[in-house]
């Protein structure tokens, strides 16, 4: 099964590239002439403290702007840039154009300002990760930046000692990681402790059905007993509205993210978001 489900997604994946692009290459020649087009952009979601709602940072999410089709979401590109490689110069790329536009800036974001990325499972087998995420912070003045990585639990990692080793690395340079879409994969508690997970986002799920049914109230309860247990941050996601906010504040859920508070924009329009967001 696991083989036909394999085989499934990557026709799948072919099929949306085809009729996205309709134009003659690789996929991987396809991603790469976009990426040197410089097609790939930033937008950013806020992520806020469940308290009193003020911005402590933003994730990171990508588009593809591509001539003529529009912003094209990451679900259609990002599997084609996971199976050809290209998500790891991708990556790269979107580090760099947050760091150029944000670092100017860098005295009128929050304290500690937290920008999350989202990596993939073959980012914890590259070396360069770290040197990527060095240069990210090294183009703020230092402390400015609190720097996360989103591992999504959807795909967690086979651990090994490369994996141990980058991931002490980057704990040392002080890059912080979380465990996206949690509740709806398999992390196990020695997962978690392996690698040494800062937080844990809560998956869009679970919120969605916050007063809806007594068993998701109960599992989202058992998360937050279990965060609190093992000393990890949460953030949950997909917050739409006050009565979600208001129940993940009384669960004591430290930040939010949704559109409730802010949808994900191009990062030009994130600065002045944010002036008017501390002007309100
Ligand atoms: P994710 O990391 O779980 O990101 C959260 C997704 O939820 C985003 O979708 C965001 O726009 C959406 N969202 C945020 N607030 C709300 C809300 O209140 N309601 C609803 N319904 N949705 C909300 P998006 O931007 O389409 O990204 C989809 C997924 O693509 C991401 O899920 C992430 O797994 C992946 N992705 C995005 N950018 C990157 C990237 O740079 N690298 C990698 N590897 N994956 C990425
Ligand atoms: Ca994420
Ligand atoms: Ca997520
Ligand atoms: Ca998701």
């Amino acid at each position: 099964p696991l083989l036909i489900l394999t085989v499934i997604v990557g026709l799948l994946a072919g099929l949306a590239c085809y009729r996205l692009l309709g134009r003659p290459g690789s996929p991987r020649a396809i991603l790469r002439r976009a990426l040197e087009a410089r097609q790939f952009e930033p937008f950013l979601q806020p992520i806020v403290r469940a308290g009193d709602g003020h911005w402590i940072g933003a994730e990171v999410l990508m588009r593809w702007h591509l001539p003529g089709e529009g912003l094209i979401r990451p679900d259609l590109f990002i599997p084609m840039a996971e199976q050809t490689g290209q998500i790891l110069p991708m990556t790269r790329d979107l580090m760099q154009q947050v760091a150029e536009v944000l670092a100017p800036h860098a005295a009128e974001l929050p304290p500690h300002c937290h920008i999350g990325f989202n990596i993939s499972a073959a980012h914890c087998s590259d070396p360069q990760l770290l040197e990527d995420c060095r240069n990210f912070l090294a183009a703020f003045p230092s402390g400015s930046i609190e720097l996360w990585l989103e591992l999504t639990e959807r795909e967690l990692i086979e651990p090994t000692e490369a994996s141990d080793l980058l991931f002490q690395q980057l704990s040392s340079l002080g890059v912080k990681v979380a465990i996206d879409d949690f509740g709806i994969g398999h992390a196990s508690l020695n997962y978690l402790q392996r690698f040494t997970v800062d937080a844990l986002k809560i998956d869009q799920s679970f919120v969605k059905r916050i007063g809806a049914d007594t068993l998701s109230a109960h599992l989202l309860d058992t998360l937050v007993a279990l965060a609190t247990k093992l000393d990890i941050d949460l953030v949950a996601e997909g917050v739409e509205t006050a009565a979600q906010r208001d129940y993940l504040r009384a669960l004591r859920v430290r930040y939010l993210q949704g559109y409730y508070f802010g949808r994900p924009m191009p990062i030009r329009e994130f600065m002045p978001a944010l002036r008017q967001h501390r002007n309100a």
